[in-house]
């Protein structure tokens, strides 16, 4: 799912900074009493400080900066499990270091990369014994357990936040892929099968409170002559401003959506029959007047069939076939005009 989420590098950035920085501190404290050679040191401050600048930008320069990431993390280990040789295993840094950096992992990656990383992380601390030949010495001092403190208190809140915003970007991603699923491209309005959801839930919703519901099914008239003499582009741009003319007619309550090429449901809530056929000899006459001003299309005409809920209609395609014969009997009768079943 990560993969899916835009700057993983940048999202990343700060929570190292902050982890690496102050976790400098904390092995430092226990590499200042022991005899620590010099390139040590040179590689804790280039843990300490410039890693985190470095790992974003080898993070950015991969196609795919999660799997960018994972590398780094694999990387990290290693170096955590250098540090843990280095300080002589003491105790509460050693602790702490290795319960972070596999936070880290598993929040990232999950079990797969926690393993990859323990895996670097023993390598490098077989290595780092190989070439430091350590002793063993836990006990922490007073000094240490200070230096051990902003890595407890702050860091879990710098990853603790970047968690909240992965999960807060998720969640906005859910939104606009479950909306996008739900869209006719051309119109706006919802498609086909987002409509037919919203019609089975009024058919359910008006065996309650019968007839306070009507359902429309509006269809251009000749929309095939003017896809043939026009093109298709045109024949696009007249179902567009079509769509948009429904939209802006219909009540916020109404759901409108576009169920086939140049065939649209509206589902008129609350309304009866007469109420809904107001609406819709409405709709024809905004059609007619938003067209009236746009001489590069031509004009355009509407066939609808409309029928009130009745618990007469056994089910929801029952409803929906009642009112497919409406629109029917007004294409059969001349076409533009309303049809009521
Ligand atoms: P009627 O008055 O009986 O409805 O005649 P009609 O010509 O409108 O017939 P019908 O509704 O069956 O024709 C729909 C046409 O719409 C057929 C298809 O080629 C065209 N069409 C379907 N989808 C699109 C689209 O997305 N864009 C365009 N331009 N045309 C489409
Ligand atoms: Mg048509």
């Amino acid at each position: 799912m990560i993969r899916t989420i835009g700057s993983f590098a940048k999202r990343i950035y700060l929570p190292r900074i902050i982890g690496c920085g102050i976790g400098f501190w904390a092995v430092a404290a226990v590499l200042w009493t022991l005899p620590t050679p010099l390139w040590i040191w040179a590689l804790l401050v280039f843990n300490g400080f410039i890693w985190p600048h470095v790992a974003f930008v080898l993070a950015r320069g991969q196609k795919v900066q999660y799997d960018g990431e994972r590398r780094n993390m694999v990387l990290e280990s290693a170096l955590g499990g250098l540090w843990v040789a280095a300080m002589h295993f003491n105790l509460l840094p050693t602790t702490i270091l290795v319960s972070m950096l596999c936070m880290n992992c598993i929040a990232v990656g999950g079990p797969g990369l926690l393993r990859a990383c323990l895996a670097a992380m023993t390598a490098a601390l077989l290595a780092g014994v190989a070439l430091l030949r350590p002793g063993f010495v836990p006990e922490t001092t007073h000094l240490q357990v200070y230096a051990c403190l902003p890595m407890l208190a702050i860091y879990p809140l710098a990853l603790g936040a970047a968690t909240y915003r992965l999960a807060a970007k998720l969640a906005e991603h859910k939104r606009a892929f479950r909306d996008f699923s739900r869209t006719d491209s051309l119109t706006g309005l919802l498609n086909q099968g987002a409509w037919r959801l919203m019609l089975d839930a009024e058919y359910t919703l008006g065996l309650r409170r019968a007839g306070t519901t009507s359902l429309a099914l509006i269809d251009i008239d000749h929309f095939k002559a003017i896809n043939d003499g026009y093109g298709h582009l045109i024949g696009d741009e007249v179902i567009k401003l079509f769509g948009a003319v429904l939209a802006e007619v219909k009540r916020s309550s109404d759901i409108a959506g576009r169920i086939g090429g140049d065939e649209f449901g509206l589902i008129l809530r609350g309304a009866d029959v007469d109420q809904a056929e107001v609406l819709l000899k409405r709709l024809q006459t905004r059609l007619r007047e938003t067209f009236e001003h746009r001489l590069d299309l031509p004009a355009v005409s509407l066939s609808i069939g409309v029928v009130g809920f009745a618990s007469a209609h056994a089910n929801v395609e029952d409803w929906l076939r009642a009112c497919d014969h409406a629109l029917y009997d007004a294409k059969r009768r001349g076409r533009n005009q309303i049809v009521a079943a």
